[in-house]
């Protein structure tokens, strides 16, 4: 068993991801709190489809049977 130092949860080992440059070879915080770190720098869920390209955008609405017409404007 092995404390997590975010939680405070004492957890199996099997709950810790890997880390070899650690004396234990475990990572200090358990799966939960690194999955909830992770969410929290890749950012809430609207903002992840600015990652798209606008090609991969339009293909990805285009699979969801959205039918999209983009019209570019110019305004300068
Ligand atoms: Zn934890």
């Amino acid at each position: 068993m092995k404390q997590c130092l975010k939680c405070k949860r004492e957890l199996d080992e099997s709950c810790y991801g890997k880390d070899s440059s650690r004396a234990d070879g475990l990572q200090r915080y358990c799966k939960d709190c690194r999955r909830e770190q992770y969410r929290q720098r890749s950012g809430k869920g609207k903002e992840h489809l600015l990652c798209y390209t606008t090609k991969a955008l339009l293909w990805a609405l285009r699979q969801k049977g959205v039918n999209v017409k983009i019209n570019y404007i110019n305004n300068q």
